[in-house]
């Protein structure tokens, strides 16, 4: 890792679970030894929310998965980030490609998003990443690019700011990014950071991986430089190989 924070690990339960199975797994993830020198953050579905902030042990904190792009008000089936701050919950994930590419955000909407969450106090993990059409043609960087930027204009303050850079392709289907094609496309965000934002900024902000990471391919991921943390979707639904990702730094 190159960033200057903690290794960063996000569990991203999307919309899995009952009840039962998030007690289940809340007392897994109580029981599993995680080095302190890793940030942990789940992000369990909306409803789960307080239960979860409830029962996990403290260390590890709690992300909601999505965030409304404003105020409370007549918005159906939304969430908004002052109700999140209300439930103590400090983090959110926004830009998830199942929300870019199944509900339909856009770059510009979710860097609305972004600025309002961080307005309203919360910590983000805003993710980024190409389609396999986009690599194949060779549109990786335009991609990420444009979605870093939309960012990017977004935002003043990174200090609370993660990037997941996920690649569509990779995302649920077993087949993850090798450390090399990840490096590449973490060494070119930091870079892009550099230009774009300053040199302290790409300094610190943490690049998580996200796309298939599993106790298997976490400790070569880790190794590459500049992936400072990983975002975690199947995998997290277990807690001993949720708690060997987070371990996975050496
Ligand atoms: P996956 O999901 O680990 O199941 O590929 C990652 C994510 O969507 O964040």
């Amino acid at each position: 890792m190159a960033g200057t924070g903690k290794f960063f690990v996000g569990g991203n339960w999307k919309a899995n679970g009952l009840v039962g199975d998030v007690k289940r797994l809340v007392s897994e993830l109580n029981a599993e030894q995680i080095s302190d020198d890793v940030d942990v953050v789940v992000a369990p579905p909306f409803v789960h929310l307080p239960l979860v902030k409830d029962s996990l042990r403290p260390e590890i904190q709690v992300a909601a998965q999505n965030a409304w792009v404003g105020k409370c008000g007549a918005y159906t089936g939304e969430v908004t980030a002052e109700q999140l701050v209300d439930l103590d919950i400090p983090w959110v994930i926004l830009g998830h490609s199942e929300r870019r590419n199944i509900i339909g955000e856009s770059n510009e909407f979710v860097g609305q998003k972004a600025e309002y969450a961080l307005s309203k106090g919360l910590s983000i993990i805003a993710c980024i990443g190409e389609l396999l059409e986009d690599r194949q043609g060779g549109h990786t960087f335009d991609v990420v690019f444009a979605q870093l930027k939309a960012l990017a204009d977004h935002i003043s303050d990174w200090e609370k700011v993660v990037v997941a850079y996920e690649p569509v392709w990779a995302i649920g289907t077993g087949v993850v990014a090798s450390p090399e094609q990840a490096q590449e496309v973490h060494a070119g965000v930091r870079q892009w950071l550099t230009d774009n934002v300053s040199k302290d900024v790409a300094a610190k902000t943490r690049i998580l991986y996200g796309g298939s990471v599993s106790p298997k391919n976490a400790q070569d991921l880790a190794k590459k430089e500049d992936i400072d943390g990983f975002l975690v979707g199947g995998a997290s639904l277990k807690g001993p190989d949720f708690a060997t990702i987070c371990n996975s730094v050496q």
